[in-house]
């Protein structure tokens, strides 16, 4: 007999990100869930983009009701008036969710069975003890960490450390953009020095002449870059946000004793960009799976679950995150190579950044032969080719 078919299991949710209210939806009637939740609000400190593939989004059951926008077209470049390299979603294209409407919708989902809004998880035991802000205190089954990118109890209870870069970004107008970029449904994602050393910029429009503008850096820069920015591209802001974005983990315990971590607090985000809306909640989703069909040791099943395919391939994305944000510099110089030769790819799926990259190569095996003198140029980040084998097997 399944643990949850026991008796009713008591939950805590620390968090009241998509991971965690995934979850509550998943097994809503089949355990009581305690939400504790720092905000008094949900979706609350605003801080994604939330671009997310459309086909996973609806494999996962989120309904179209938070689906902002579309695009079917992707232009990796240096500037938003180079051609580039352009990428065409053929199977699926890309969706901007909707957040807080994302958490609204799978709250509205979920059943709970109690909430704290407003109370900061201050402390967690192995033996599911939660303390709390206001004299908080009270004990669970199980304790889900899905605190988001903070590390903060992930790292003191599980001793995960995260690797992140902070995240600015704008909701505004640009009449310039809107010359540049007249369609609506095409995102620019720009590697270029100028506007950030540690990652890409990204140009997305909402429609209406509004656009979401983003860039990434080192926190003590990122302000600096995020206002040469909006000024260069002569921004109206609505208004601005943002937030860490996690690119993987150096340490990682998914769970222990009766403590698991779901979402960001795993480290577990999209290769490459850390994007972590669709990751998060498929860790809620083997999680959820594991309560349902084990007898004990749910954190124990569920770290071996995510230790597989999942989390093998995290660690992978990690150390090539580390390599790729190293090298931003060459990626603009390859990119130039290309300028000027309408590059065109057919991508099947936005989730898939190494198959666009493959596909790119396969189609234009030219590009592959002019880049290929920067190789020798590419710093490791301290990896080797082989710590990423080794990541692997
Ligand atoms: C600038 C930026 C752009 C991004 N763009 C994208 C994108 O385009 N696509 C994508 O897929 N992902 C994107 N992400 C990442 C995405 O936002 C996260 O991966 C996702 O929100 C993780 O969900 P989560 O449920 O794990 O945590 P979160 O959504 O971060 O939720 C965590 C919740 O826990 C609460 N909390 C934290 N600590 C405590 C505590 N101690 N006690 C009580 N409550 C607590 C917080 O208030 C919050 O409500 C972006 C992130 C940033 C910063």
């Amino acid at each position: 007999m399944s643990w949850i078919r026991k008796g009713i299991v008591k939950i805590g949710l620390i968090g009241a990100g998509p991971s965690n209210l995934f979850l509550a939806w998943l097994l809503r009637n089949e355990a009581d869930f305690h939400l504790i939740e720092e905000d008094k609000r949900l979706g609350l400190p605003l801080h994604c983009t939330g671009l997310v593939s459309e086909r996973m989004a609806i494999a996962l059951g989120i309904s179209r009701r938070v689906f902002d926008n579309y695009y079917d077209k992707l232009t990796v470049t240096t500037n938003p008036y180079s051609s580039g390299v352009l990428l065409r979603f053929t199977n699926s294209r890309v969706t901007m969710l909707n957040r807080p409407g994302l958490e609204e919708y799978l709250y509205g989902e979920a059943s709970l069975k109690m909430e704290h809004m407003g109370v900061r998880a201050i402390d967690v035991n192995h033996k599911g003890v939660v303390k709390g802000s206001g004299g908080f205190e009270d004990s669970f089954d199980l304790v889900v960490i899905g605190e988001g990118a903070r590390n903060v109890l992930s790292r003191r209870v599980l001793g995960n450390r995260l690797v992140t870069v902070s995240g600015i970004q704008v909701d505004g107008y640009s009449p310039y953009l809107r010359n540049m970029v007249n369609d609506d449904h095409h995102i620019i994602v720009l590697f270029n020095e100028g506007y950030s050393s540690r990652f890409f910029t990204w140009i997305v429009p909402k429609g209406n002449g509004e656009f979401r503008i983003g860039v990434v850096d080192d926190t003590n820069v990122v302000g600096l870059r995020f206002r040469r920015i909006i000024n260069q591209f002569r921004v109206t802001p609505r208004r601005v946000f943002g937030g860490r974005i996690v690119l993987g983990s150096l340490n990682v315990n998914y769970g222990y004793k009766s403590v698991v971590a779901v979402g960001d607090s795993t480290g577990v985000t999209k290769a490459l960009t850390g994007g972590g809306i669709i990751t998060g909640m498929l860790t809620s989703l083997i999680l959820a799976r594991v309560i349902h069909e084990s007898d004990t040791n749910v954190p124990e099943r569920y770290s071996s679950m995510l230790n597989g395919t999942l989390g093998r391939l995290a660690k992978v994305y990690s150390i090539l995150s580390s390599i790729l944000y190293n090298n931003i510099k060459l990626i603009e110089m390859a990119l130039r190579e290309v300028n000027g030769s309408h590059v065109e790819v057919k991508v099947p799926d936005y989730d898939n950044h190494m198959d666009a990259l493959i596909r790119l190569l396969m189609t234009n095996p030219k590009i592959g032969l002019k880049v290929i003198k920067y190789a020798p140029l590419i710093n490791m980040g301290g990896f080797t080719l082989r710590d990423v084998i080794s990541a692997l097997l």
